[in-house]
């Protein structure tokens, strides 16, 4: 099957994968800011790959999802009509990424159905997912004037020049 890969940049933002995203091997878990349920980890780890990526997944921040955002997964899952089709899992996931403000990561179609539903943002799982690229500016310490190459002293005022970050929010 051909899939169209996306570039997104995800800036800050948590990104959740469901544990069949992070099976594909596309989520860069190790760079990117990953949260999960405790139950995607079990998943794995009880799935025939969990021996093979065990080690990378002590590095993936869980969360337990709370009550109230587990009832308004519930609710929105009841009126989409996607409630028979979502794991205690799924639920889970949309439930931290509602709370975190994170953005999924599934090809499951209920799944993203009830995100959807939810304003939560989400993606399929082919993507490249990449890590936040980071864009260095030159500033002077003194009148404040930008540069975008690296100078020895402001050629406005003379004082230092210190290098910041420019975040990169661009979507592909
Ligand atoms: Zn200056």
């Amino acid at each position: 099957m051909v899939k169209k890969y996306e570039k997104i940049n995800f800036g800050n933002k948590f990104i959740i994968p469901d544990t069949s995203a992070i099976l594909t091997g596309r989520i860069e878990i190790l760079s990117m800011n990953c949260l999960v349920p405790e139950s995607v980890i079990r998943e794995i780890r009880h799935g025939k790959m969990g021996r093979v990526i065990t080690h990378d997944l002590n590095v993936i921040k869980t969360a337990a999802p709370k009550d109230e955002y587990m009832e308004e997964v519930r609710e929105a899952a009841m009126e989409t009509g996607d409630f028979p089709y979502l794991s205690q899992t799924d639920m889970e996931i949309v439930a931290i990424a509602k709370e975190h403000g994170g953005v999924i990561i599934s090809d499951d179609y209920s799944l993203q159905n009830v995100s959807s539903r939810m304003g939560i943002e989400f993606h399929g799982c082919g993507i490249d997912a990449i890590k936040e690229s980071i864009k260095w500016g030159y500033l002077c310490r003194g009148c404040g004037t930008k540069y975008d190459q690296k100078l020895e002293s402001c050629r406005i005022c003379g004082h230092r020049i210190t290098r910041y970050a420019i975040k990169n929010v661009k979507r592909h």
